[in-house]
């Protein structure tokens, strides 16, 4: 039996819908700030820390040529470290956190970070089924296939 984490904190599930450490990567979907019908898929790749942004229809994100690392990082980031914390995050994508990284923010300033495309239709996918699965009536019984979704089983 996998055991269900509560989220380390309370998370604002409108702006980040989706925030998973899988395949490698942590992954997930950001709402954009101005257009409702926009999502985008943000990840960071542990160890190489390749980061990559698009919108789920594969258009890349314009925020992320000047500075590089986009409000979308930012945010996915920041509720990665409120869904795991902080030090699972870091371990997880392999940065060398140390003293004083508490938030989202100081984990992307430690990566040496470059672009690099990621799979946004897998990440995307995997979002859309993690929604269906809010469809399933509730039940105290386990579902068989959550047990490959922990991290969908912890945001539940
Ligand atoms: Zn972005």
């Amino acid at each position: 039996m996998l055991r269900v984490a509560p989220p380390a904190r309370a998370r604002k599930l409108a702006k980040v819908p989706f925030v998973e450490l899988a395949d490698g990567r942590l992954q997930g979907v950001v709402s954009s700030g101005s257009d409702v019908e926009r999502v985008y898929v943000s990840s960071v790749t542990a160890g190489s820390h390749a980061v990559n942004c698009s919108t789920n229809n594969n258009r890349p994100c314009g925020g992320l040529r000047g500075s590089l690392l986009c409000k979308h990082l930012h945010a996915l980031a920041d509720e990665a470290v409120l869904q795991y914390g902080v030090e699972q995050v870091a371990r997880y994508l392999r940065i060398d956190a140390g003293d004083g990284v508490d938030s989202g923010a100081d984990l992307l300033a430690r990566t040496d970070a470059r672009h690099e495309p990621g799979p946004a239709a897998v990440v995307f996918s995997r979002f859309l089924r993690h929604l269906a699965y809010l469809e399933v009536p509730p039940s105290a019984a386990p579902v068989p296939e959550l047990h490959w979704f922990p991290a969908t089983a912890a945001v539940r």
